[in-house]
């Protein structure tokens, strides 16, 4: 059997975060690996997702902390925000940053076809612009998910709606914003344009947003969207989208509930789906569920022995480090034999609100339906460094915590720096935290952290009559 049957080793379609990671790692051991991206090295996560919108976030938040520092003894004078300037430089470390993506893989060996790819069967892909085609033995799928959107029969007008895709490129502030969604990109979103001080809505269905987080989190989320300035309506969702040439705010959103709102940028933030469509899975026996997401075992591996996925496009958890480890694992596993997988378990996520949320474990609700008795610690309180400066934002922590053994079940923040605190949060854990190894480190003062480790009396629930 020759060494090289088939054109390369190992074929990666889609240069995302989980892609590129698996790419680069398996040229490294000497494998002819190829990586084929349609548009632009880097994916959703430096493209047109994390990070951008935490530019946006760093660039929302310095207006409000110019304000802020009036409290401490500065004046600033007049302040202006000019959205030119910071998109610019904005998309010139976007472009930084997918220039490094590409450069690496180059440097590690990887051959890079800057076209879209299909499978033909389960060892041959076609390029779609060149219609050449090319065997691999082993092929890993990462090629992410896309926001969703109703369609237009459901409805009419969606058509004038953008999703976060598009967020990137406006070329001023919107005058009116309205957002339709919930979750994680609906909310960071609101706060964006809120502090850049664009009137803004949110339009959610429930009546809480970011459906599967601790509750607390939500109430203190939701209840912070409104102290932020954004206008929120719940139990509500897009009917219908006009458009009026020439007005200002020629979108005209009618609403569910009969109202209607002027805007001139919509933005539906509705969930994401796997980009899986026309990308051949049926020709090479690959089986998706009903979203559309590829099927894997816990060593990210379809039904067809030789093809793998990772990433967004498996719709296990749509978050970029999730995606480099289980790209990680795939690579080390089948071309280093260094086998292992990915434990999906206490994946400490953030999700850049202003102030920020971070949560690693457990919600409440789901320890008590799996583990029944649980403690709960929790605190809510207005840091230090707010005192001075006129804001009114609280800090919420809550610690969940097995009452059999004590450990620590879940960590909730919502305050500055949640997510840098979270982050580390999510060692302790991962290592089996207990309460009382919480008890007996040393608090570091003055710091918000430092109230993770000096909670001591356990929440109890209110009398309800
Ligand atoms: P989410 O799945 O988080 O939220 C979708 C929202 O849209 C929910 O509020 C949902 O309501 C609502 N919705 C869904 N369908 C409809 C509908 N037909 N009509 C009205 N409302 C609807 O998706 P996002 O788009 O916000 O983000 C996608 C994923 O990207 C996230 O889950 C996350 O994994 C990742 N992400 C991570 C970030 C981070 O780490 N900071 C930042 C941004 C994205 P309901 O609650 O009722 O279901």
């Amino acid at each position: 059997m020759a060494e090289h049957a088939y054109d390369f080793d190992l074929f990666v379609i889609g240069g995302g975060s989980g892609g590129v990671r698996a790419a680069r790692l398996a040229a490294l051991t000497g494998a002819k690996v190829a990586i084929a991206e349609e548009y632009r090295m880097g994916g959703t996560c430096v493209i047109r997702g994390c990070v951008p919108k935490k530019f946006m976030v760093y660039a929302s938040a310095y207006g409000k902390d110019i304000r802020k520092a009036a409290g401490y003894g500065w004046s600033a004078g007049e302040v202006s925000y000019d959205h030119g300037t910071f998109a610019n430089a904005m998309h010139a470390e976007v472009d930084r940053l997918s220039g490094i993506y590409f450069r690496n893989l180059k440097n590690a060996g990887v051959e890079i076809l800057e076209e879209r790819a299909e499978f033909v069967d389960a060892h041959t892909l076609r390029l779609k612009t060149s219609g050449k085609e090319i065997t691999a033995e082993k092929i890993l799928i990462a090629v992410g998910g896309r926001p969703w959107m109703p369609s237009p029969d459901e409805i009419p007008g969606i058509e004038h709606a953008i999703t976060s895709n598009e967020i990137f490129h406006l070329e001023a502030l919107p005058k009116h914003i309205v957002i339709g969604g919930g979750g994680y990109i609906a909310v960071e979103f609101a706060h964006v344009f809120a502090g850049l001080g664009v009137p803004t809505c949110l339009v959610y269905r429930g009546e809480e947003v970011l459906r599967g987080f601790d509750a607390d989190i939500r109430t203190a989320v939701h209840e912070g969207l409104k102290e932020a300035g954004v206008r929120v309506i719940t139990g509500a969702v897009f009917d219908r989208i006009d458009k009026c040439e020439g007005e200002d705010l020629p979108l005209r959103i009618s609403l569910s509930n009969g109202g209607h709102i002027d805007a001139d940028v919509v933005m539906g933030a509705l969930g994401r789906r796997p980009n899986t469509d026309g990308l051949g899975c049926d020709a090479a026996g690959v089986a998706l569920d009903d979203n559309g997401a590829v099927v894997v075992d816990e060593w990210s591996k379809t039904n067809v022995d030789n093809i793998w996925a990772v990433g967004d496009v498996t719709d296990r958890v749509a978050l970029t480090p999730v995606a480099i480890r289980e790209g990680h694992a795939f690579a080390e596993t089948e071309f280093y034999r260094r086998p292992w997988h990915f434990d999906h378990a206490d994946i400490p996520t953030a999700v850049f609100t202003q102030p920020e949320v971070g949560t690693v474990g457990m919600t409440e609700a789901q320890a008590r339906k799996e583990h029944g008795a649980v403690d709960i610690y929790k605190t809510n309180f207005r840091p230090m460094k707010n005192m001075l400066n006129g804001d009114m934002s609280r800090v919420l922590m809550k610690i969940i915590v097995r009452q059999s053994d004590e450990r620590v079940l879940g960590v909730h923040m919502v305050g500055d720096d949640a997510a840098e605190i979270i982050q580390a949060i999510g060692i302790a854990i991962k290592m089996g935290v207990t309460k009382p190894d919480f008890d007996r480190t040393c608090a570091l003062h003055p710091s918000v952290a430092e109230e993770l480790v000096t909670m001591r009396t356990k929440w109890v629930p209110e009398e309800t009559g």
